[in-house]
């Protein structure tokens, strides 16, 4: 056995303590005969201080496409050649979809929008939305608006909100690869706040954007000393169009050791598996991630790219024995 899942093993899995950034490193450079051991072992820590339910959530788009910036992977940046126009969602669409998303078992609802950060007319929806949301369907709201300032951050709490999704996407080191329109360090003082706030913070990032393997743990670190209640892991799904149309998808077993790293680093936050798990991993992936450390799902649709059918994954939930999180245990 290395000498690194021994050390996590008794560091992480005994006393819940995550792995440090060599730590990580060592699990994502691990041989591939000692990936079932890795990921075994960040089956355990979830287990162990997360417990076996798996969180399931909705998300929808209320604004898609035309955002001014330039995060080179994603295709609603108004400033690429990529198919996606900017399109606004009305309220009964939106509580439509909230209403489906509940049907599905799921607890949260993300609603999601492609811009730097709010106007004042995405907030006038978001607080009409939110409130017919609430009126009609019973579900938890998360939202996911880009950088904030704090009057915006009171307002979400004051709606209701109860976790808010801004993504670190990568590491502070590689970030201005990615981005030139704003900087990893806005990123993190919205998420301040939005932790000041009380609520719930959601970030997590995409892995195979061209980061290297020590980067990609300096990222594990980087959220680990953020501590978020919640980490959507992506995996680069290149859009035509984009500047990172053309890299390469992530391989499989790497994929999976990054999730049993992001595991070992944080014991107890929920590791959702989002875009692009289909890709990098099939069908079969989906399975050895959610033995491997994933405890949450996002079902159906992703803002961009089709998902698996939500009916696929609620019955491998059942299969692998693991109860879908039930909306009065998180309220
Ligand atoms: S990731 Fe968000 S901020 Fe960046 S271009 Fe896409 S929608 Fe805009």
């Amino acid at each position: 056995m290395p000498e690194i899942l021994d050390q996590a093993r008794n560091q992480v899995l005994e006393n819940g303590v995550g792995l440090d950034q060599a730590g990580v490193l060592a699990v994502l450079n691990l041989p591939d005969e000692h990936l079932p051991a890795a990921l075994q072992l960040a089956h355990e820590v979830r287990m162990r201080w997360c417990g076996p339910e798996v969180e399931v959530e909705g998300i929808v788009s209320l604004k898609t496409g035309g955002c001014p910036e330039d995060c080179h992977f994603c295709s609603q940046s108004g400033l690429f050649a990529s198919p996606v126009r900017s399109v606004w969602l009305d309220i009964p669409s939106l509580v439509e979809a909230a209403k489906q998303t509940a049907a599905t078992g799921a607890t949260e609802f993300c609603i999601v929008a492609a811009v730097r950060g709010p106007d004042a007319r995405l907030m006038k929806q978001m607080r009409e939305g939110v409130a017919a949301i609430r009126a009609e369907v019973d579900i938890q709201v998360a939202a996911s608006l880009g950088m904030l300032s704090q009057e915006q951050v009171d307002e979400l709490v004051d709606m209701g909100v109860h976790r808010y999704n801004h993504n670190l996407e990568t590491c502070r080191s590689y970030f201005p690869n990615v981005v030139t329109t704003h900087s990893w360090e806005e990123r993190w003082e919205t998420l301040r706040m939005v932790r000041e706030s009380g609520m719930e913070v959601c970030c997590g990032g995409i892995l195979g954007l061209g980061e290297t393997v020590e980067q990609r743990a300096e990222f594990a670190a980087q959220l680990a000393e953020l501590d978020p209640h919640e980490v959507p892991l992506n995996f680069l799904n290149p859009r035509p169009g984009t500047p990172l149309g053309d890299r390469p998808v992530v391989e499989g077993k790497d994929a999976l050791r990054a999730i049993a790293a992001f595991r070992l680093a944080m014991p107890r936050t929920i590791l959702r598996y989002a875009g692009g798990r289909e890709i990098t991993l099939g069908d079969l992936g989906t399975r050895d991630g959610l033995l491997g450390g994933i405890n949450a799902v996002i079902v159906g649709n992703y803002l961009t790219t089709l998902g698996r059918p939500a009916t696929d994954d609620l019955a491998l939930l059942t299969e692998l024995k693991m109860p879908v999180k039930a909306l009065s245990a998180t309220l």
